[in-house]
């Protein structure tokens, strides 16, 4: 399997890929580990993830660069992206304990009630490469923590980052028969699905994880999915200051070259401040730096997949055929490498794919609205179900739209933001199930109910 640098379109190295054989021998290794791990106290899980956060920190620079190497994100991202793994394993370390130990639901001298938090065995985590450090964490280290082994497959395009997580893991004391990587495609992934595992755990596209979910579900395990986005934001006319919402917000749509499940993906403004807010906006995404990922200043660098630039492209075509009006960018950058150039459309509609259709790269409709009805109407208009924002200066003019939204997460005055503490689940085609707070330490168990009698 080539690695490609898309910054660049070199080879970086070549894999080896997994066979049917090999992953068959990995999962068999596993099955052999998982209850030996699961014996051991959780305090000592807890500082064994604990250790392996001190080793991101530690090798932080040569994993920023090799993540950038290999997915093409700006190298401050990268580096951003495996401080934020820390932060989330600071804190499900810190939690595990109090969401993962037993719970005595009542006590009466004679019957004791208990939960007890069982892990679900050996389970398989298929994950993408937007952000393999983040992504990887969300599921990886919780199922740890609960007491299962993993089998981690790193998307084919973030697959020497999944290598290395595998070897500080290790040197962190996960044992070798508790943590595993599958190497390999597309391909790879469907032979996991026929493996026996006892969860599945998927990260990556709505049409991906509809076929996993399919697959799966004869073998009556638990299976999880994180799935894509078509985030709206709803800008209002009271905001305070024009200038630093629209620089927010366009941060938010293009900040990894909006290829993040919860990037701002489409925004809806209020009529009465459009033209100022679309001013100060492509202002701002005028000043964003294209270039090479480890330049200094670079903020718009590489998309990660060649295929992505043509979606993206056929996402202008469109809504230019349908009448949009292309602000700045709207085409390929002149360079070798898998550049788009940052996009902003208005006069754009619900006919136009790209404001239903998740555009996963450097684009974005801005639509007028005349009032948080029609907002809130149009922000539900779509399969989809991950986060939705609100700008206001009024906390319950904001949640009043939020609460109408069938979304996962709502947003007050920010946008593309996860926390450690807040569970982070997808509606509709957006997913199943939660990663992240106590839902997602909870989410690689089986809750077991006691009823003791004395
Ligand atoms: P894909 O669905 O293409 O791939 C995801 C993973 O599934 C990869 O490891 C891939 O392998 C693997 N895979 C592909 N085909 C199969 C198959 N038939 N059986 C089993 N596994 C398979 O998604 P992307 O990697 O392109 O990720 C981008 C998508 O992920 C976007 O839609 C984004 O919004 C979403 N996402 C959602 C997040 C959330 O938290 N909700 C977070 C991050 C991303 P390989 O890549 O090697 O082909």
């Amino acid at each position: 399997m080539k690695i490609i640098n898309p910054a660049t379109e070199e080879i970086i190295t070549e894999l080896k890929e997994d066979s049917k054989e090999s992953l068959s021998k990995k999962m068999t290794l596993l099955k052999q580990g998982q209850k030996k791990w699961h014996s051991i106290p959780l305090a000592e899980r807890v500082h064994i993830l604990q250790k392996f956060s001190e080793l991101l920190k530690k090798n932080l620079e040569e994993l920023a660069g090799i993540l950038t190497s290999e997915v093409g994100k700006p190298l401050q991202q990268a580096r951003n992206e495996v401080n934020g793994a820390c932060a989330r394993i600071k804190w499900l370390t810190e939690n595990a304990e109090r969401y993962l130990s037993d719970e005595v639901m009542s006590n009466q001298p004679d019957m004791q009630e208990k939960i007890v938090y069982e892990p679900l065995g050996v389970v398989c985590n298929i994950s993408a490469w937007n952000y393999p450090f983040l992504v990887g964490t969300n599921v990886f280290v919780p199922a740890l923590l609960a007491g299962n082994a993993v089998m981690y497959k790193p998307s084919e395009f973030s697959s020497l980052t999944g290598l290395e997580i595998e070897k500080l893991i290790k040197e962190a004391g996960v044992p070798d028969d508790v943590f595993q990587v599958a190497i390999g495609a597309g391909a790879t992934g469907q032979t996991l699905l026929e493996l026996p595992f006892d969860g599945y755990y998927f990260t990556g596209s709505y049409k991906t994880g509809q076929y996993i979910y399919e697959k799966v579900a004869p073998k009556m395990v638990p299976c999880q999915l994180e799935l894509g986005g078509k985030d709206p934001l709803y800008i209002a006319d009271d905001i305070a200051d024009i200038k630093s919402v629209a620089a927010a917000t366009a941060d938010g749509a293009f900040y990894n070259n909006g290829q993040s499940c919860c990037s701002v993906e489409r925004i809806y403004v209020h009529e009465n401040i459009f033209y100022q807010y679309i001013e100060e906006f492509v202002k701002e995404v005028k000043t964003y730096m294209l270039g090479l990922p480890n330049e200094e200043g670079v903020y718009i660098s590489a998309l990660t997949r060649e295929p992505q630039l043509h979606i993206v492209d056929a996402q202008v075509k469109d809504a230019i055929a349908k009448g949009a009006k292309v602000l700045t960018g709207g085409k390929r950058a002149q360079r070798k490498g898998y550049y788009y150039e940052p996009t902003v459309l208005i006069n754009v509609n619900h006919n136009m794919s790209v404001m239903r259709e998740e555009s996963f790269g450097p684009l974005i409709g801005i639509m007028k609205v005349k009032d948080d009805k029609e907002a809130a109407e149009l922000m539900n208009d779509t399969e989809y179900g991950l986060t939705a924002g609100v700008y206001s200066s009024a906390q319950h003019r904001a949640e009043k739209v939020l609460a109408q939204i069938n979304a996962g997460t709502g947003y007050w005055n920010c946008c593309d933001r996860v926390s450690a503490a807040l569970p982070w689940s997808g509606r509709k085609h957006s997913g199943i199930g939660a990663t992240l707070s106590h839902a997602g330490l909870r989410a690689f168990t089986h809750p077991k109910a006691y009823h003791l009698k004395g």
